[in-house]
């Protein structure tokens, strides 16, 4: 069987993150090719020593070079294979879709699921899946078809136009896969709301599924309470504060069309979000500070600010500026719900940033709790670097 692959060698002492089960080989890890490997091809993955480590899928233009399939063993990466894998990792949060709380969880998250560069969100009948590496691009038809055979699935849609794919050299792909066209009035149903899922013109796959536990923390802080929403997107922490009996409520984002969407929220939940207002986040929390605006909750939620570790001290100076602004923002015994979604800030860093920013807001506060990503977005005790979303809940005195 192997004839048919080429065999990617690693240079000496390469293979030992591989045997601790991480799924990374960097460019810098590579001895050599034998063979000829195109962009997703399956190659064959031996130590120096010749040992066999594992099947990987290769991507020429990436700096990991190749993704593991499957560590040692024979099994190969057949279209059986992979199918079985999107299976395997629907499987696992059946729980969380019948359990009445929600129809709407991430299916498949790429490595944690052991489908490299397969993201798959399910939103009711509805999968939206982005393919952001060579690998899971060479298995698009199958991965399409493992994803419209799970029971009750009517549509599968591409947004492949993350910019992930440009470091695999891959162009952006978007347009239905598989099915009838989603929904223009496609909705994610949670814990009795309803949210708008923007699924050809919103971010990622259209919705923030990863906040889920989140916006069960909001309502316990946010009734009778005046409400700062900042990076709001689609104002689903606004609906949710709405709907807990926020006394007002501000939602600040740079996007016109995803605040006509937070709009449509409301009206889809039967309450009133408030103000909105489309402006820069950082511009418009010194405009509030300048206006001595106080509030008693304030979620700030910003887009990934450092995509690499080289982006990571430029980062950390634009955080602690947004949490120092909403710190300095915080009415006596206020609540600030604080996130970074970016993978290369530890929880450790973005405490201390965050300390950091409090004692230049002159501010005394402590840490009520603690949010990380929900059970739909695991991360594999090997691969650390699926953990992405970190945040804070800080009551200032
Ligand atoms: N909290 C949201 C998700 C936020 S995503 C939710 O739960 O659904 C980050 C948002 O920040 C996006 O909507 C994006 O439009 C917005 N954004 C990015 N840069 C911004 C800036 N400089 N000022 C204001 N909003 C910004």
């Amino acid at each position: 069987m192997s004839s048919a692959y080429a065999t990617l060698w690693l240079q000496p002492t390469r293979e030992r993150s591989l045997q601790r089960r991480h799924p990374w080989i960097f460019s810098g890890g590579v001895a050599r090719v034998d063979g000829s490997a195109a962009a997703g091809d399956t190659v064959l993955v031996r130590a120096a020593d010749g040992t066999h480590l594992g099947w990987a899928a290769y991507s020429p233009a990436s700096q990991i070079r190749a993704r593991m399939w499957t560590f040692g063993g024979d099994a190969s990466v057949t279209a059986d294979f992979v199918t079985a894998r999107v299976a395997a990792a629907a499987a696992r949060r059946a729980g969380l879709l019948s359990s009445g709380l929600t129809d709407s969880a991430r299916l498949v998250f790429s490595e944690a699921d052991g489908v490299p560069g397969l993201i798959a969100d399910r939103y009711g009948d509805t999968v939206v899946c982005q393919l952001t590496t060579a690998g899971a691009d060479a298995w698009r038809d199958v991965l399409a078809d493992a994803l419209f055979a799970l029971p009750g699935v009517s549509c599968v849609y591409e947004r492949s136009d993350a910019d992930v794919r440009e470091r695999e050299g891959l162009p952006p792909v978007v347009g239905l896969l598989r099915g009838s066209a989603p929904s223009p009035d496609l909705v994610a149903h949670e814990g009795g709301h309803r949210f708008a899922v923007e699924v050809e013109g919103g971010h990622k796959t259209g919705f923030y599924l990863d906040q889920r536990d989140a916006r069960a923390a909001v309502p316990a802080w946010a009734s009778g309470r005046r409400v700062l929403n900042v990076f709001s997107y689609t104002g689903a922490f606004s609906v949710i504060a709405a709907s807990a009996g926020a006394s007002s409520l501000l939602s600040i984002d740079s996007s016109g069309p995803a605040l006509a969407v937070a709009a449509r929220n409301g009206a889809l939940n039967g309450v009133d979000v408030g103000e909105l207002m489309e402006a820069d986040a950082f511009l418009a929390l010194r405009g509030l500070r300048d206006r001595a605006q106080q509030y008693d909750l304030i979620l700030l939620d910003p887009p990934k600010l450092a995509n690499t570790e080289r982006q990571l001290d430029k980062a950390t100076r634009a955080y602690k500026d947004l949490n120092l602004l909403a710190l300095k923002l915080l009415a006596p015994g206020g609540v600030l719900m604080t996130w970074s979604c970016s993978g290369a800030m530890s929880m450790d860093l973005f405490q201390k940033v965050v300390a950091g920013a409090a004692l230049d807001a002159k501010r005394e506060a402590r840490i009520i709790g603690r949010f990380h990503q929900p059970s739909d977005h695991p991360v594999p005790l090997p691969f650390p670097e699926a953990e992405y979303l970190k945040g804070l809940i800080v009551q200032a005195e």
